[in-house]
């Protein structure tokens, strides 16, 4: 996903190139009809330039994705970390800081996700507006439960731990849900004109999120709201089977319904939010600090763990180093199954909505005991 077309051709016509640089053509002194000619041809082959539209600079590929759902055609969003990187880290380049000087509203992940990086970026946009405590800078993580907020105090020794609870909330769709709210109540503020158009915008993007959940007829019947008060009261099983309903087995929580209570493993600690929506249980992660690649004497810890409890799965995503993975699933016979974290990180998974799609069918392909 990246800044409408016009705006990366211009951008880069002004930074170097087309502005500075002559053909070696009217350096002879001849070839100012060609150059001029190619420069008009140049602004007439442009698509018409997207005025008016809000910039948006997403952190992650995630945010960036439900931002432009929520906020349709009168938004252009650009993610900084893209779905096959690690989001923890990322480089601060000029560019990125070019970006974040131009938009007018910024959106992070927030419980310190990107703390490695965020200062960096903010202070080079040199743009008031998308400084904390503005309307120009969303923390979509405002309202999600967190997990795993540690009760004690941290160092580095610890590794990537982070102090407000784990950041990596938007593999849960409910939080998806919260974030796709946030971002639509932040723009109706900074762009009240359009703010119906917004709330039409989230009420569709919920709507085909809830479909996916718990399938499309359910939700039509019972609504997605009321579907989903049952599920966080973890009473939604008893709920429908009382009114002789059922999930679509298709759907997300009705794929994951039979591997409820289910044991996994995970490479990073990325997929907690993921594992608490559809009861699975993560025994353990490979990397005993977050953030450390596992030494030799974990790895034989986590082979030990998993021969005991039998455990069949290894999640990780694709920028981890594979080879400590396949070593513990050769020792266990586990599947390894390499699963996009984010959008744009595997083959098809190109929004927030097929990112969990993606998810959930490895996950439970891998829980029945199938590769994918
Ligand atoms: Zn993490």
């Amino acid at each position: 996903m990246g800044w409408n077309r016009s705006f990366v051709l211009s951008f880069q016509s002004a930074g170097d190139r087309w502005f500075l640089e002559r053909s070696p053509d009217s350096r002879r002194g001849g070839g100012f009809w060609t150059w001029g000619i190619s420069l008009m041809l140049f602004f007439l082959l442009l698509p018409i330039p997207a005025l008016g539209k809000l910039r948006i600079l997403a952190t992650t590929s995630d945010l960036a994705s439900i931002a432009q759902m929520v906020g349709g055609d009168h938004v252009q969003v650009l993610a900084i970390a893209k779905g096959r990187q690690d989001p923890h880290f990322i480089d601060a380049k000029p560019s990125i800081m070019l970006e974040a000087h131009r938009a007018v509203l910024f959106i992070r992940v927030g419980l310190s996700l990107e703390i490695a990086w965020e200062p960096a970026v903010l202070e080079g946009a040199r743009n008031g507006k998308i400084q904390p405590g503005n309307p120009g800078h969303l923390d979509a993580s405002e309202g999600v439960r967190a997990l795993e907020i540690p009760g004690v105090d941290l160092d580095r020794s610890m590794g990537d731990v982070h102090p407000y609870g784990n950041p990596h909330i938007w593999l849960d769709p409910w939080n998806g849900r919260i974030i796709a709210r946030n971002i639509a109540v932040r723009l109706s503020e900074i762009d009240p004109e359009h703010s119906g158009d917004y709330r039409g915008h989230l009420a569709t993007f919920l709507k085909k999120l809830d479909g996916k959940m718990f399938g499309v007829s359910l939700v039509k019947e019972l609504g997605g709201e009321e579907l989903w008060r049952h599920e966080l009261a973890g009473d939604l099983a008893d709920w429908l089977q009382a009114r002789e309903k059922r999930l679509d087995p298709g759907s997300w929580a009705g794929r994951m319904a039979t591997h409820r209570g289910q044991e996994i493993l995970t490479f990073h600690k990325s997929f907690p939010y993921f594992a608490h929506r559809f009861g699975l249980v993560v025994a353990t992660e490979l990397e005993a600090k977050p953030g450390i690649p596992p030494s030799p004497v974990q790895l034989m810890k986590v082979i030990r763990l998993m021969r005991q409890r039998k455990v069949r799965v290894l999640l990780m995503e694709p920028f981890y180093d594979r080879k400590p993975a396949d070593l513990v699933a050769r020792k266990t016979g586990a599947l390894v199954v390499q699963v996009a974290n984010s959008t744009g990180g595997q083959e098809g998974v190109d929004d927030y909505l097929s990112l969990i799609d993606n998810l959930v069918q490895r996950v439970a392909d891998a829980l029945d005991g199938k590769e994918s």
